[in-house]
């Protein structure tokens, strides 16, 4: 089994942010869960260095493009560190392997027959480096995601036979109804077949930032061509003197809602035209949205990242972005927001739970995992768990997979309040029993925090290593007997100062 999954490529026309981190880290969890699943996982992360978004950004500030690239392609790998992203290469456009397998698929396309010579005129939008259709302009022909007035442009240029390809991709959606999910994105793309596909450009006669037509190098091939090639030039040359397209191909792309029809439309119908597989899933999500009045004490009223990782780390980001906000769905954060979380679940039920369990077994039993059968009771909560999370993050169900992960959490806190093991621990002939509930403690608290490791990498390794676990597959609970010796834990959430009050008194 093998596992490929992508984030889109960021512009290097700025610094990285939020909906960045966001996308990467939704692409880090998959990466990882399946990993723990024993397969074999490529993930590729990178930046989009081509095109008019670039150029002009380049020219506003007076440097070349590619001393732009080369400023923020560096920004963007830092982030993708910080957020601990597990990616297995970080692709630029601008490497030499991309570009020249960007012009051999190109190449392709046109010796099938789908590329001619024409003329457009249209409606454009610089930012999105893209054509804008009648029906997609707003009032007073503006950008309806950038907002800015549209230029007209009339170019001569190479076309690609997008229209061609309307049936195709319309069998494509319906025999495989889950291509794009979730299904309001899947209806929203094919909506956009349905009306009837135009050809698009597919060079540009002006621009000369770019990867050069292959048959006629005074073009430069559409950036979002030479940017979505991406997926597929990676797996030629990410590792030296090996081709890895056989064994990772097709992807599982995870993408924002702003570049869906790229990616849904455009994407598939060119891999159709180069007689490549399309790829296996396209998950499409939506938009944290900042909501600027709920300020917190010790982040301000702005969600800025490099912050929450500096102070609070990047497992706490990572849950958050994935536990406030249905992963697919827009949704709205703030400071206070990610505070409440802190607080109440990391350190209150995860934490306090993990130290707690490791601390009543010192005391109890001297450190030492019980050799024990757990009540049926609490196994019968973890039944199926494991199962069950595989089969949400099969769909990259991130945020319902991490409540049923959740469920187990609280079912533990739960526990120990119902079996009340430091009154056990007063009655010698309890001793069977208390032995059973820590057991079932330890077991479960190990089950949940493997489900947990693909969110929060850093503090559930640290857990279990305190849980004397080594491995990191994913398992069901009392698959492991006792006997573990149990080590050390610092807080793996510590409580937040009270603001304001350092120092006084
Ligand atoms: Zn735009």
């Amino acid at each position: 089994m093998s596992f490929y999954v992508t984030t889109p490529i960021y512009y290097v026309n700025g610094e990285p942010h939020l909906g960045h981190a966001y996308t990467t880290i939704a692409a880090d969890i998959l990466a990882r869960h399946h990993r723990q699943r024993d397969e074999e996982v490529f993930f590729l992360t990178g930046t989009d260095e081509f095109g008019e978004p670039v150029a002009q950004e380049a020219e506003r500030e007076g440097v070349t493009p590619r001393e732009l690239g080369d400023r923020y392609a560096p920004r963007f790998k830092e982030m993708a560190a910080k957020v601990n992203a597990s990616n297995d290469f970080f692709i630029r456009t601008t490497d030499e392997g991309h570009m020249e397998r960007v012009q051999e698929v190109v190449q392709r396309v046109y010796d099938n027959g789908h590329v001619y010579e024409g003329t457009y005129e249209g409606w454009y939008c610089p930012r999105c480096a893209d054509f804008k259709t009648e029906s997609e302009i707003i009032d007073g022909n503006r950008c309806p995601i950038h907002k800015i007035e549209l230029t007209r442009e009339k170019q001569d240029n190479w076309f690609f036979r997008l229209s061609a390809f309307q049936e195709p991709l319309e069998r494509l959606y319906e025999q495989r109804p889950d291509f794009v999910i979730p299904d309001f994105r899947r209806n929203e793309a094919l909506a956009f077949i349905r009306q009837g596909l135009r050809d698009v450009s597919l060079s540009r006669p002006t621009l000369k930032w770019g990867v050069p037509v292959p048959w006629d190098p005074d073009q430069v091939i559409y950036v979002w061509f030479d940017a979505l090639l991406n997926y597929y030039t990676a797996l030629g040359y990410a590792r030296e003197g090996e081709d890895l397209t056989g064994r990772f191909w097709p992807p599982f792309h995870i993408l924002a809602k702003d570049i869906l029809k790229f990616h849904a439309v455009y994407w598939p119908a060119f891999l159709m035209a180069a007689e490549i597989e399309v790829p296996e899933r396209l998950f499409i999500h939506g938009y944290l949205l900042m909501e600027g009045h709920k300020m917190s004490k010790s982040l301000g009223n702005v969600l800025d990242p490099d912050q929450v990782i500096a102070t609070f780390g990047a497992d706490a980001l990572r849950y958050y972005c994935t536990r406030e906000v249905s992963f697919g769905q827009d949704g709205q954060i703030s400071p206070a927001g990610f505070e409440a979380r802190y607080e109440t679940e990391l350190a209150n039920e995860y934490g306090n739970l993990a130290n707690r369990t490791l601390s009543m077994i010192g005391r109890y039993r001297d450190g030492t995992v019980p050799d024990a059968e757990p009540e049926p009771e609490l196994a019968a909560a973890f039944e199926g768990a494991p199962g069950r999370v595989r089969a949400l993050l099969d769909d990259a169900e991130l945020t319902q997979a991490l409540e049923e992960i959740w469920k187990l959490v609280r079912r533990l806190n739960q526990y120990v309040e119902e079996t009340r093991p430091w009154d056990l621990a007063k009655d010698e002939a309890q001793a069977d029993r208390l032995e059973s509930v820590l057991f079932g403690l330890a077991e479960g608290l190990r089950i949940a925090t493997l489900l947990l490791h693909a969110y929060m990498p850093d503090t559930t390794a640290r857990l279990l290593d305190a849980l004397g676990e080594d491995k990191r597959g994913l398992a069901e609970f009392g698959s492991r007997g006792g006997g573990q010796r149990l080590g050390e834990l610092a807080p793996l959430f510590p409580k937040l100062e009270p603001a304001g009050d350092a120092g006084k008194g």
